[in-house]
Order: structure tokens, then C-alpha cells, then sequence
């Protein structure tokens, strides 16, 4: 049971009834797990008294599974559901590299059900400032499970594996429940509806609504159905449009592009070499120049190849030019050329790295993985300058 008081005095006057209520009722006050919280900047500590027997002012208190601060910030919680989440998220980890056979669907829909539900566990009454500790455990746990390298970013790995943002999902919960109250109000619903307090939930829902360009009066006249329909799919289409900006006109021209569905070799191999390569030359950041030449900040013009062709040691430049790979290159790839006789190599690069067909796809992963393997053989026995 929560009492609710805007004043001490006021809250004093309903312990008093709560406490002749239960006499009445013949009904016991467990004094040590009750506790009062006092929503307020100033430190004032009060006492509170139930029957005679003192109740414990608390700096913060977890009701209904969400930690409450005296603040009336929502940190403390934020801090609670992400060290909750990533106790999850460690385990699942552990589990995905030795009984989970390293299957990435699988261990994306586990994390959705185990992880994400707790990271979004009371989400829907939040107001939190930001989204950036949520979203760092979803990253943290793609880029584990798919073993590619910190300089593949969130946006990069949220293509690959089909997940929107963590505050979209925040944000979808929170208009299934605010249309809750408007559509269906039941229990004490209809009391907070007729409330004229501007809480910041009730602004920061008004003003989400309004930058994904609907207005309250047109989504009651969708009614519930219709309206939670057309705000999840504006939410998500911005979302995926973000995506796209971090990635370049490449992917924006991709001919497999379907917002969040996981890439279709993700099903078909779960073999980490092979997933591992083919990612890092789908987001071009394959060991080679380019990639050192990003860390020393070298111009992306001056990453030669050291096959001194004089090209710049893209995964285009690996996959079709450097005669560093040739015999993998007649092997893997020059079979697959076949089909299309009069197509340039642009062409070839994007159709092999689009992940159309599995076949291809297949062959494409096992050159990558081998060239990696062969550059790093050269490279030990002449290392770059
Ligand atoms: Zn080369």
C-alpha cells in the first residue's frame, strides 16, 4: 500500500487514519518494512510515527520492482535496471560461447526476452534524462556476440543484427501506456487524467509526439489500435533512418535494405571466423591500412595497400584487385563472376557483399576469412612501416 501527501502534516494525518483502520480491521502494521520517502531537494528528515512506533525516513525505495529517490531523479533506477541487465546480459554471454553454439539469432532473442525486459522494466512512467547507459549494454553485447572490433559503432551493429535502440523501445512503451489511460483508463487511471499537474513524463510524451509530428487531437481519432500502429512505426522509422545517416549511401542503396530484420547470413553460419570476416569487410574495417591509418589518423587517401599497387587497401581493393590474394580470388570469387560477364567491379563489390544469396555469401565469408589469414602470414614476415 503507498500513501501519497504533498505535505508532512498531510502525510501525518493518513498514517494516523491507516493506523485506526487497521485496529478496526484487526489488521497488523509491519513497522520495520514500512518506510516514508520525502520527495524533496531540502535534507529535512522528519519523524514518523505509527502507533506509537517509529518509521524510517529512506534516502531511496523500491516499490513494485523500481527504485524510487528522494530526488524525484529517475539515476538511482537507471543505475539499478543496468547493473540488473548486465549481470543478465554476462551470463547469457557465457552461456552463447560455450552451450549456445555461438548461434547469433538465438542469442538475439534470448537477450530481447532477458535482458532488454529488464532494461525496459517500469519504463513506461520514466522520464529518463538519458538512454546512453541502456544502449552501451546492447552494444557492448552485439559487438561480443558477433566478435568485431570497437570501431564498428552502434548504428553498424543495429543493421547487422536487426535491433532498434533501446530508447525507441523506451519510447514505444511509453505511448502503449499513456494510450492506456486515455483508451481505457481503469482503477485509479481516470484520477491521474483529470489531474492538471504538468508532470515532465506527461511533457516529454507531448513533446515526442509532437517532434514525430502528430498531434493529440489526431491520435485520439485514430482510437488505440490505430494510433499505437502509426506512432510505433514513425518511432521506428526515424530510428532506422538514424542508422542509415552513421552507415553512408552504400547501405541507403543496399537492394536486401528492410529496417530491423537481422542480415540473412546471421541464419545460415555460426561459425565466428567466418561471420567475423564477412562483417568487417561489409563495414570495410578488415586489418589493413585504412583501419591502422583510423587509429593514427592517417588520411583514408594515404592507406595504401602495401601490394604497392598504389590502391588504397579497401575491402573492395582485397575482394577484386590485390594480387596478394589472387589463387583465393580464382578460387572463391572469379566463379561467381560468371553470371554477370559485363558488370564493373563496383557492381561485383556491392552484389557480393549485399548478402543476397547465401551460396555467394558463403563463398564470399571463406576468401575473407582466408585473405585476413594470409595478410597476416605477409605482414609477420615483412611488417609495415
Ligand atoms: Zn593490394
Amino acid at each position: 500500500m503507498v500513501l501519497l501527501s504533498l505535505s508532512p502534516v498531510g502525510l501525518k494525518r493518513l498514517l494516523r487514519v491507516l493506523a485506526c483502520n487497521c485496529i478496526e480491521d484487526q489488521l497488523v502494521i509491519n513497522h520495520s518494512k514500512s518506510k516514508v520517502i520525502v520527495f524533496s531537494r531540502k535534507r529535512r528528515k522528519y519523524r514518523w510515527q505509527v502507533n506509537g512506533t517509529s518509521i524510517n525516513q529512506v534516502p531511496s525505495y523500491r516499490y513494485l520492482g523500481i527504485l524510487f529517490h528522494k530526488s524525484g531523479l529517475w539515476r538511482s533506477q537507471v543505475e539499478s535496471a543496468r547493473a540488473i541487465a548486465l549481470r543478465s546480459s554476462k551470463a547469457l554471454l557465457s552461456f552463447f560461447c560455450s552451450k549456445g553454439g555461438h548461434y547469433v539469432p538465438s542469442a538475439i532473442r534470448v537477450f530481447t526476452a532477458k535482458v532488454i525486459s529488464k532494461l525496459l522494466y517500469g519504463a513506461q512512467v520514466s522520464n529518463y534524462n538519458s538512454h546512453l547507459p541502456f544502449e552501451i549494454i546492447q552494444t557492448k553485447f552485439l559487438r561480443s556476440i558477433l566478435a568485431v572490433p570497437p570501431c564498428i559503432s552502434n548504428a553498424k551493429l543495429r543493421y547487422i543484427t536487426g535491433m532498434p535502440s533501446i530508447e525507441s523501445q523506451i519510447w514505444i512503451l511509453k505511448f502503449r501506456y499513456w494510450m492506456k489511460l486515455i483508451f481505457e483508463p481503469v482503477g485509479l487511471s481516470p484520477l491521474i487524467l483529470i489531474d492538471n499537474f504538468q508532470s515532465k513524463w506527461k511533457k516529454s510524451l507531448s513533446l515526442q509526439l509532437t517532434s514525430l509530428g502528430f498531434s493529440i487531437p489526431y491520435v485520439i481519432s485514430l482510437g488505440r489500435s490505430k494510433a499505437l500502429l502509426a506512432i510505433t512505426q514513425r518511432i521506428l522509422d526515424v530510428d532506422f533512418q538514424n542508422v542509415l545517416s552513421c552507415l553512408g549511401p552504400r547501405f541507403a542503396s543496399s537492394p536486401s535494405l528492410k529496417p530491423f530484420t537481422s542480415a540473412q547470413f546471421l541464419y545460415h553460419l555460426s561459425i565466428p571466423r567466418l561471420r567475423k570476416a564477412f562483417t568487417m569487410a561489409k563495414f570495410d574495417v578488415l586489418p589493413s591500412a585504412l583501419l591502422e591509418g583510423r587509429f593514427n589518423r592517417i588520411p583514408q587517401t594515404e592507406s595504401y595497400c602495401p601490394c604497392d599497387s598504389g590502391a588504397i587497401e579497401t575491402a573492395g581493393h582485397v575482394l577484386l584487385e590485390c594480387r596478394f590474394y589472387t589463387s583465393l580470388r580464382s578460387h572463391f570469387i572469379i566463379p561467381l563472376f560468371q553470371k554477370f560477364p559485363s558488370r564493373d567491379k563496383k557492381f561485383f563489390a556491392q552484389y557480393l557483399l549485399a548478402d543476397i544469396n547465401s551460396p555467394i555469401t558463403c563463398k564470399v565469408m571463406n576468401f575473407f576469412a582466408a585473405a585476413i589469414d594470409t595478410r597476416r602470414d605477409l605482414m609477420s614476415k615483412e611488417p609495415l612501416t
